[in-house]
């Protein structure tokens, strides 16, 4: 075990680590200050939520032109757009950063949104948050599948470069979507269904058609979609394990949804989440997501999960591609 662990020090040490998702909610320069917890946690990639369908689509824009002009004055955080600006960020110690929007909603109809939103930097776009909206069904919807409007999205999409993510849209969607696009799709921050059965979380024939599109699934850190509130580096690293043998570790990235809440400063894995869901019950069903405080791993985790997955005896190159390597692999291909 302690050779496990020298050794997954090593390897993440010097592996590009990847983190597909943050969950924090962007309303004030203080959330930005909290990515020094990725940085610090030795993340070289996350990919920054601008905003979801809970808001209006202006909120989205505002909010790029925070995250925009706060990455710019900061010397150690760089907005990447390429695969290339991304390892050269890497090269020069930087933490990479991209944007990421829940819900095309913030497209308010209009397909010319798509350029704008990757000309401000967002490399990755999920349909629908939980609810159905005019591009198509959200997880806790009816489960209604794409609008003509949503394959318009991922045309234009697949065009200008931007992750088509399947994560919080319902069943039908993401299935259609995954034999829609001309690019490999991705689950950005998705649970298998068959470890812990929340609505969130994803039927095995979701996992193996994106694994199919030569996509990859990030494992997600929230308690309430990994089970029973648990979030062990233990119990991330089974979710992880279970689509390493059910897809192939080729296909499995991470995920986490990590927010610190930035008003109380605490870092004791209580996100501020609890707030906005007791705010939109409609967004979080009260039956999926039961009362209290909401619990999510912590980016400072992946280094002991990365010996956790060598324990389970896969090899340093699986997990270099766990810790990063594949959404990298995948970027290279729909980024450029
Ligand atoms: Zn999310």
């Amino acid at each position: 075990m302690v050779e496990h662990i020298q050794v997954a020090n090593s390897i993440y040490e010097n592996a590009l680590v990847w983190d597909a998702h943050a969950g924090f909610e962007l309303t004030h320069e203080r959330d930005l200050e909290t990515l020094s917890v990725w940085r610090d946690a030795g993340v070289s990639y996350l990919s920054v939520n601008v905003g979801y369908d809970v808001r209006d689509w202006r909120v989205t824009v505002k909010n790029l032109a925070l995250a925009r002009r706060w990455i710019d004055a900061q010397s150690d955080f760089d907005l990447v757009g390429t695969v290339a600006d991304l390892d050269r960020a890497r090269a020069a110690g930087h933490m990479a950063i991209t944007f990421d929007i829940e819900g095309m909603c913030a497209l308010d109809g209009s397909i010319d949104m798509v350029q704008l939103y990757h000309d401000l930097g967002v490399r990755q776009m999920v349909f629908a948050y939980n609810l159905n909206n005019a591009a198509g069904g959200g997880c806790h919807d009816k489960d209604i599948g794409l609008t003509d409007f949503g394959r318009d999205v991922i045309r234009e999409m697949n065009e200008v470069g931007m992750f088509v993510d399947c994560s919080h849209a319902g069943y039908r969607t993401t299935m259609e979507a995954m034999e829609i696009s001309q690019v490999p799709v991705i689950f950005s921050h998705s649970n298998p269904r068959a470890l812990h059965d929340h609505e969130r979380n994803i039927w095995d024939d979701q996992a193996l058609a994106c694994a199919a599109s030569g996509g990859v699934v990030g494992i997600n850190g929230i308690g309430v979609f990994l089970g029973d509130d648990d979030i062990s580096s233990a119990n991330m690293s089974r979710h992880i394990m279970y689509y390493v043998q059910l897809i192939g570790a080729d296909h499995v990235g991470i995920g986490i949804d990590y927010e610190i809440n930035a008003d109380s400063g605490s870092d004791d894995g209580v996100t501020g989440l609890d707030i906005a869901l007791s705010e939109n019950p409609d967004f979080w069903p009260p039956e999926q997501y039961p009362g209290g405080a909401i619990k999510c791993a912590a980016p400072s985790q992946l280094r002991e999960i990365a010996s956790n997955l060598l324990a389970e005896g896969l090899s340093k190159a699986e997990v270099v591609g766990i810790l990063g390597g594949n959404f990298r692999r995948v970027a290279k291909l729909v980024w450029g």
